[in-house]
């Protein structure tokens, strides 16, 4: 029977350490939050900005109920295309220096989406062996040649291009910022291997939309490379403090996935109510440029606080803190022992990670206090000691 054979299958999992478990959080999501009845400091969630319960979001959101309803009743390209849908459009536009862009209710749903609307059988896909799973599954989805490249290896990705038969379509796509690593891809010269080989290009902004680029736009704001680049996604539902995602390039680009991106077609397309927060997230990113500043200000405080004890962090450029750790059981140890003395950071273990580079994912917010994050070093420490991770 189904039932028994999955008893059986999880009862595995569970014995190498891999079992998942949802953790119950009560009440909004800030800087500490209530995990299980008690009151955690929280270092593992991608709301960087702390805007998830910012008053301004909350209020776009409630008016938009109020003018618009809860849903957008069917698909885009039904009936569920509003007014707010075309106004962030704009706004997203305008945020991403493009000629269009293009809502998509998660950035799983954009990114299988583009890469299965825009690639195929006879074309080729080269994409960093750290992608993110929408990644892959979009590569998948395609029934593209897909090439893995060694990660951030752009001698790799270019002997992979030199290597691969010119035929078809040709797509680099990579994160931005890893999500798992924190590190940051090395854009400007897949950009220059992609114009050598003439490949198109897609970057995945998920992590860095609103913590990267002067104006929060992300890494390839920061190096100055946005029209070099083909395709664009970034999500709202991290830093941005929503739900959803954006793809923004060409008109044309976006007129084709209007008419061929499946994840876009066959779903209701978002409630009035995320793309308002979306607006209003935009309007914060804007006008509080301090909060982007005490992010990084608060992830170097925690970096460095973590090293001194005597941890291990991943080669991050970012604010995502890796503290690598090893096994998987360890880490999961750890994770819970910090959790019992109120510190929430999650482990993360095979199969997101590598075997062997089971690590704690520690990650600010901008909203943090000093006292939140040096009570959460020194809960680091304690712990650390006791599970003979630190000597
Ligand atoms: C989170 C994430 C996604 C998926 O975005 P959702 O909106 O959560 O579905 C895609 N790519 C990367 C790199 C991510 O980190």
């Amino acid at each position: 029977m189904l039932k028994d054979i999955l008893t059986t299958r999880l009862h595995e999992v569970e014995q190498r350490g891999l079992y998942r478990r949802l953790r119950l959080v009560s009440g909004a999501q800030e800087s500490t939050i209530v995990l299980n009845g008690r009151e955690v400091v929280l270092l593992s969630s991608n709301n960087y900005l702390g805007l998830a319960n910012h008053p301004a979001l909350k209020h776009a959101a409630q008016e938009a109920i109020a003018q618009f309803g809860c849903s957008s009743g069917a698909s885009r390209l039904i009936s569920g295309h509003m007014d707010i849908h075309r106004v962030l459009e704009e706004k997203l536009t305008a945020f991403k220096h493009a000629e269009a862009a293009l809502v998509f209710p998660s950035g799983y749903h954009a990114n299988i989406g583009v890469i299965s609307a825009l690639m195929g059988p006879g074309d080729t896909i080269f994409s960093d062996e750290l992608n993110h799973a929408s990644i892959i599954d979009g590569c998948r989805l395609s029934r593209a040649t897909v090439r893995i490249f060694r990660h951030g290896d752009v001698d790799h990705l270019e002997q992979l291009l030199t290597s691969t038969p010119q035929t078809g379509n040709r797509l680099i796509v990579t994160d931005s910022v890893f999500s798992m690593d924190g590190d940051v891809a090395p854009l400007k010269a897949i950009v220059a291997l992609a114009h050598r080989y003439q490949a198109w290009t897609m970057v995945d902004e998920a992590h860095a939309t609103g913590v990267f680029g002067p104006h929060g736009a992300g890494v390839v704001e920061e190096l100055g490379i946005t029209q070099d680049i083909d395709i664009h996604m970034g999500t709202l539902g991290k830093a941005l403090g929503g739900s959803g995602a954006y793809v923004a390039g060409s008109r044309a680009l976006i007129e084709w996935l209007i008419n061929r991106a499946r994840s876009f077609i066959y779903t209701t397309g978002v409630p009035p109510a995320v793309a308002a927060t979306a607006l209003a997230a935009l309007e914060v990113v804007a006008h509080e440029p301090e909060r982007q500043r005490q992010l990084w200000e608060n992830a170097a405080f925690l970096q460095q606080g973590l090293s001194e004890i005597g941890y291990t962090i991943g080669p991050t450029r970012s604010p995502i803190l890796p503290v690598i750790i090893g096994s998987a059981e360890k880490t999961m140890a750890l994770a819970e022992a910090l959790l019992q003395r109120g510190v929430f950071a999650q482990g993360i273990r095979p199969p997101t990670v590598p075997q062997g580079s089971s690590r704690l994912r520690v990650t600010p917010m901008a909203t943090h206090t000093r006292e939140q994050l040096t009570q959460a070093l020194e809960t680091f420490a304690a712990a650390g000691k006791e599970f003979g991770v630190l000597s």
